[in-house]
């Protein structure tokens, strides 16, 4: 049976992980061992130059313990943000001192061989559909969704990550589900209450629209909405836990519960994959597999709703494995 061995390599924000995969099988039938995990820190402080030694350390370090040469092993880079797909330079990654630098193709040069390359949510998607809680669902479509401080995502098709002609494939959070307009401040519920706090209130997105779904649907903006209707800060799990005796917990998790109905049915017309796997921060309250599906059954333009929604199965490790999935 075939066996593939390959590095990934997670680049965020404050910490750098390596990880060396042997894969055995195909398909629905592929298993993963990993042979060694390995985090320094990004050293962003440093500047470009510093983040890129770290990087070649790292890699270069991990090769060596796994007994093979870097330019000999097959290697993928997962990182938040995206890549110029004319010129290939880095573009919105919260790491900024990479921000219009060929990252991708330095690491490559000073390492002699091809490094494949995917955002954060990509590689997020790719672990869960072949190594996590989309496996079963491999040979289809899956949807990985991330629901955190942002809202991302990824598309898996038979196996394979479908990045878009732009790079743009999964981006879902910047879809609209709210209003559009300053003076449409309420949008109509199913059961005909008033929903959706309107523009002058959610503000505008740092995309430079209106209405995202990401405005409604991450973990900062739940938490906002929360403080924009009691003056109390309160993170996420505590807002959730408060649902039943604080009336405004109550209607700031129905926003979200609303938006994310509403977001994920848009997909669901729109892609029908055949699961969404969502992860994130987010992604840890119960009642979204309960609750925010019934959500979504209600607004899929269909009588039922047989889409497998699920959680999560590789945590934190998700970014680091998607990243060696990406490579081999
Ligand atoms: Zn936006």
């Amino acid at each position: 049976m075939a066996e593939v061995v390959s590095l990934g390599v997670d680049l965020g924000g404050t910490k750098i992980e390596a990880a060396v995969l042997r894969r055995i099988g195909e398909g629905t039938e592929e298993r993963a061992e990993v042979l060694l995990r390995r985090r320094v820190p990004t050293g962003a402080e440093g500047g470009y130059e510093a983040v890129l030694d770290a990087t070649l350390a790292l890699i270069r370090s991990v090769a060596a313990d796994v007994g093979r040469r870097p330019e000999r092993l097959p290697t993928g880079l997962g990182m938040p943000g995206s890549v110029t797909r004319r010129e290939g330079l880095v573009k919105n990654s919260n790491t900024v001192c990479l921000n219009g630098k060929p990252f991708r193709q330095d690491l490559g040069k000073a390492l002699g061989r091809r490094i494949e390359f995917e955002n954060d949510a990509n590689c997020f998607a790719l672990a869960e559909a072949r190594l996590g809680a989309g496996r079963a669902y491999r040979d289809g479509i899956v949807f990985g969704v991330i629901l955190g401080t942002g809202v991302g995502g990824g598309i898996v098709v038979n196996g394979r990550v479908w990045p878009g002609l732009q790079g743009l494939g999964g981006e879902w959070g910047h879809h609209a589900v709210g209003p559009w307009r300053s003076e449409n401040h309420a949008a109509e519920a199913t059961d005909g209450r008033e929903v959706g706090l309107g523009l002058s209130e959610r503000g505008r997105c740092y995309c430079g629209k209106t209405g995202c779904l990401e405005l409604y649907a991450s973990g900062p903006a739940v938490e906002r909405d929360y403080y924009r209707r009691t003056g109390r800060r309160a993170r996420l799990p505590e807002i959730a836990a408060r649902r039943a005796s604080d009336p405004d917990a109550a209607a700031a998790i129905e926003e979200l519960l609303e938006a994310l109905g509403r977001g994920l049915a848009n997909l669901i017309d729109i892609l029908d994959p055949s699961a969404i796997v969502l992860g994130g921060g987010v992604s840890n309250l119960d009642f979204l597999y309960t609750e925010g599906v019934e959500r979504v059954r209600r607004f899929v333009f269909n009588d039922e709703l047989l889409t497998p929604i699920v959680r999560h199965e590789l945590g934190d490790s998700a970014g680091v494995l998607g990243a060696a999935l990406l490579a081999g």
